[in-house]
C-alpha cells in the first residue's frame, strides 16, 4: 500500500502560493508505527512519501520510518520505496547519504530564479542561496533528482529563463505546475505571458532533445506519452485508491486538499481504511459537466477532484484558468511532437517509445 505521510503541518517558510493551512502538529511515534505496520499489510510493496508542511522538520521521524521498514521489509519479504518533497533548505548530509543508500526519490520544490519572487522565508528573506545549494548536493548525490516548480502569475514572464537555470545546474527532471487556489490570480495577460514563456520552454525542450541531452519536463512531455500511449490523464487520478495521505493525527483521507473533511476521510492507521467509502468515492461523477462534450476531454486532466475543489470549491466543477491551461498545453505538446517528429523520425521514437522507426 502506498502512503503519503504528512509528519508535520509545519513548515518553516511563508510561500505566497502555499495551499497548506499551517498548524503545529507534528505526527507521534505511535501513529508512525502504525502507518507502517498499515503499509505493509496489504500489497506486494510498500510505498512511503515523506510529505509536510515541511517533512525535514521532523527528520528523527523519517530515519525511525526508515529503520521500522526495513525490519518489516526483512520479515515480509516485501519491498518498500520512498519518496520525499522538500524546500531543500533543512537538508542535511546525514539525510542525504541515507536517502542515496535507500533509492529514495526526491523532488525539491524549487522555482530556479523565480524562486525568491514567491518563495520565502517567514521572515521574509529570500531561499534561493539555501534551496540552490541543497540542490547542488542532491543532484551530486543523486542525478536523478526531480525539481518541482510552481508557477505564479507574477513569476510567469521569468518561466523560460528560470527552466533553462534548473538544466543547466543539473536537473534532468523538471515537474511543473501552475500556482493554483485562493492566494492566486491569472487574469488574460498571466495567461498570455505563461503561453510565451511554454513556447520557449518548448523549443529549448526540442533544442535538448535534438542534442542527445533531453530532459523531463513535464507539462509538455506527459501530454505527448499520454497522446502516444492513448492513456487518459484522469486515469491516474484515483481519489482514495491510489497514494492515500495520513494527516498528522493518523486519519487517512481521498487526497491532500481533503485532508481534514470528514466526508472524505476513509479511515485511520489503528482501523485501517473503509473500503465501503473508498467504493462510494469511486462512483462519483468523474467528468465535470462542463466537459462533456469536448473534443480535448480525453486529453485533459479536467477531473482531478483535488485540483479542481483547490481551484473552484467543488471536486467536480473545473476553474477557467485550469480549462485555458490544459488546452494550452495540449496545443503546444502536439505542435512539438510534430516538429520532432518531422525532423528525425528515429530520434522521436527512441525517445518516446523506445524503439528504431520502421
Ligand atoms: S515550502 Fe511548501 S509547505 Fe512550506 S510554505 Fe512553501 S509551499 Fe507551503
Ligand atoms: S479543455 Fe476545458 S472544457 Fe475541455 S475537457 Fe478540458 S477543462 Fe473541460
Amino acid at each position: 500500500m502506498n502512503l503519503t505521510l504528512h509528519l508535520t503541518g509545519a513548515c518553516n517558510m511563508d510561500c505566497a502560493y502555499c495551499t497548506q493551512e499551517k498548524k503545529p502538529v507534528t505526527m507521534t511515534k505511535e501513529i508512525l508505527h502504525a502507518a507502517c505496520a498499515l503499509a505493509f499489510s496489504e500489497g506486494q510493496h510498500a510505498g512511503f512519501c515523506f510529505f509536510g508542511g515541511e517533512p525535514l522538520l521532523c527528520e528523527d521521524l523519517i530515519f525511525e520510518a526508515m529503520d521500522l521498514c526495513a525490519a518489516r521489509s526483512a520479515e515480509t519479504g516485501k519491498r518498500v520505496y520512498y519518496r520525499m518533497t522538500t524546500n531543500g533548505t533543512l537538508l542535511s548530509d546525514r539525510m542525504i547519504a541515507r536517502a542515496a543508500d535507500e533509492g529514495m526519490e526526491i523532488g525539491i520544490s524549487f522555482d530556479g530564479t523565480m524562486q525568491d519572487i514567491c518563495r520565502r522565508y517567514k521572515n521574509g528573506a529570500g531561499s534561493f542561496a539555501d534551496t540552490e545549494s541543497a540542490a547542488k548536493r542532491l543532484l551530486a548525490a543523486m542525478p536523478r533528482t526531480t525539481a518541482m516548480m510552481t508557477v505564479a502569475p507574477q513569476a510567469a514572464a521569468h518561466y523560460a529563463e528560470a527552466v533553462r537555470y534548473l538544466y543547466e545546474l543539473g536537473f534532468r527532471n523538471i515537474h511543473a505546475v501552475p500556482a493554483y487556489g485562493q492566494k492566486v490570480s491569472w487574469d488574460a495577460e498571466a495567461l498570455d505571458r505563461m503561453k510565451a514563456q511554454l513556447t520557449e520552454i518548448a523549443a529549448f525542450y526540442s533544442e535538448c532533445l535534438r542534442a542527445d541531452d533531453p530532459y523531463y519536463f513535464s507539462p509538455i512531455e506527459t501530454k505527448i506519452r499520454h497522446l502516444l500511449s492513448r492513456t487518459h490523464p484522469s486515469d491516474h487520478c484515483h481519489l482514495g485508491t491510489g497514494q492515500m495521505p495520513v494527516a498528522p493525527d493518523g486519519k487517512i483521507y481521498a487526497c491532500n486538499q481533503f485532508i481534514g473533511d470528514a466526508a472524505y476521510c476513509l479511515g485511520d492507521v489503528f482501523s485501517g481504511i473503509s473500503r465501503k467509502k473508498c467504493a462510494e468515492l469511486m462512483l462519483r461523477q468523474a467528468v465535470p459537466e462542463t466537459c462533456r462534450s469536448c473534443t480535448l476531454r480525453s486529453r485533459c486532466l479536467h477531473s482531478c477532484g483535488c485540483l479542481n475543489r483547490l481551484e473552484t470549491g467543488d471536486p467536480s466543477k473545473v476553474s477557467a484558468v485550469h480549462c485555458a491551461y490544459e488546452k494550452m498545453l495540449i496545443y503546444l505538446a502536439d505542435e512539438t511532437a510534430e516538429r520532432l517528429y518531422e525532423s528525425d523520425r528515429a530520434r522521436f521514437d527512441r525517445y518516446f517509445k523506445g524503439k528504431e522507426a520502421d
